[in-house]
């Protein structure tokens, strides 16, 4: 149990940073769906977190569940291809389980960064080693989960959950996609990082950063 405490000040800049490091990785994130999809990865993250992040400036911050509605019916609404309604579904449920409030503890994170994965694996159906966005969502979540529990601060637990990200992230290389597009290829997906579990790195980066105390 820990009582450190995460603003929705810092859960807006959490979301920011996650549109800035999509934007700044929008060429690579596309480039590796060159190789395994349609080329448009970054491009949709890209444009999606974009219309996100005008949203918020135009929208005064309220509570967490508001803030995440906002973020998941935005990409909902913006992204066109897979990666839209998963991210979307992701934010809902994210938001869901915050309910509205104005501060969530560690323990409250790990909750709403659990809802928020089944409710992608509900949506997409992902299993562990299909080579998408779950291969390195479900090791930070773990990893997250356990430095919470032995009490370490946000910003670090964080930090481990994206350590974890990377790896899973890595570990798609030699993987057979088996959902998605990427899945039409077989075999010919090995060797390939695959591009959403390289964008789902990249929000434990950005909520290492925003968490850090
Ligand atoms: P599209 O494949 O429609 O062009 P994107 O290129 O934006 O959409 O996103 C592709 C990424 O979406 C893949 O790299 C993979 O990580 C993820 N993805 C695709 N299908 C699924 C699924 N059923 N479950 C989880 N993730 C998926
Ligand atoms: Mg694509």
């Amino acid at each position: 149990m820990t009582t450190a405490v995460v603003t929705v000040e810092r859960l807006d800049a959490w979301v920011r940073r996650f549109a800035d490091l999509i934007a700044e990785h929008r060429d690579h994130l596309t480039e590796l769906d060159s190789a395994i999809g349609d080329a448009d990865h970054g491009i949709n993250m890209a444009r999606g977190m974009e219309a996100v992040r005008e949203k918020l400036d135009a929208t005064a911050l309220g509570a967490a569940d508001e803030l995440f509605k906002l973020v998941g019916m935005t990409l909902v609404s913006s992204v066109g291809g897979a990666s839209g309604p998963l991210y979307g579904t992701f934010f809902l449920r994210f938001g869901t389980a915050c309910g509205p409030r104005d501060a969530l503890s560690a323990d409250d994170l790990v909750k709403a960064f659990r809802a928020g994965v089944e409710g992608l694996v509900a949506r997409g159906k992902p299993e562990l080693g299909d080579k998408t966005m779950f291969d390195s969502l479900a090791p930070a979540l773990e990893a997250l989960d356990a430095a919470v529990g032995v009490g370490l601060p946000a910003g670090e637990a964080f930090a481990a959950a994206w350590r974890a990200a990377v790896r899973g992230r890595d570990d798609t290389i030699p993987m057979v996609a088996r959902k998605g597009r990427a899945s039409y290829l077989g075999e010919r997906s090995v060797g390939h990082q695959d591009p959403g579990a390289t964008s789902s790195a990249l929000l434990f980066e950005a909520a290492a950063a925003a968490f850090d105390e």
